[in-house]
């Protein structure tokens, strides 16, 4: 049986929650569904949609990206600085400076640090609108599916 996950992530990959925003932001998650889930990292992540990464296009000029340029982009970054710190790239279609976290991802996805993650697809307004209450900065939803096996 699938299980689908909503993943909320700040638009900017390096924003990071304050120290004294982050029991505050976990129990106003919380108060909402009560089974909803802060997950803070040490370093940013890649935030993916499970089974469903269909593909990545250029966000220029549209153009398929070849999964193997992605991955040695992803590769690299992380074996150079143990971790994204630097997301810049320069598209291989068009030679435009970008960052990783710009590509176009079928399904969406992200790069982040902090995220919440949710399975009630009815709260994601309220979620999201009370995110950027408490940060102040735009948050996005990343939905990804798993397959659950028992
Ligand atoms: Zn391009």
């Amino acid at each position: 049986m699938p299980a689908i996950v909503y993943k909320l992530i700040p638009q900017d990959p390096f924003f990071e929650l304050p120290e004294e925003l982050v029991v505050p932001f976990e129990q106003k998650m919380k108060t909402i569904n009560d089974d909803n889930r802060l997950e803070i990292t040490e370093r940013v992540q890649f935030i993916d949609a499970g089974e469903e990464f269909h593909g990545i296009c250029c966000p220029f000029c549209d153009a398929a990206l070849d999964p193997m340029w992605w991955h040695q982009k992803m590769a690299a970054f992380y074996a150079r600085t143990h971790g994204f710190y630097d997301l810049t790239v320069t598209t291989p279609c068009c030679e435009q400076s970008t960052s990783l976290n710009e590509l176009v991802y079928d399904w969406p996805q992200g790069f982040a640090s902090v995220s919440v993650q949710t399975t009630h697809e009815a709260s994601l307004p309220i979620l999201k609108e009370a995110a950027l209450e408490l940060t102040g900065v735009p948050w996005r939803w990343v939905k990804a599916r798993y397959e659950v096996f028992d």
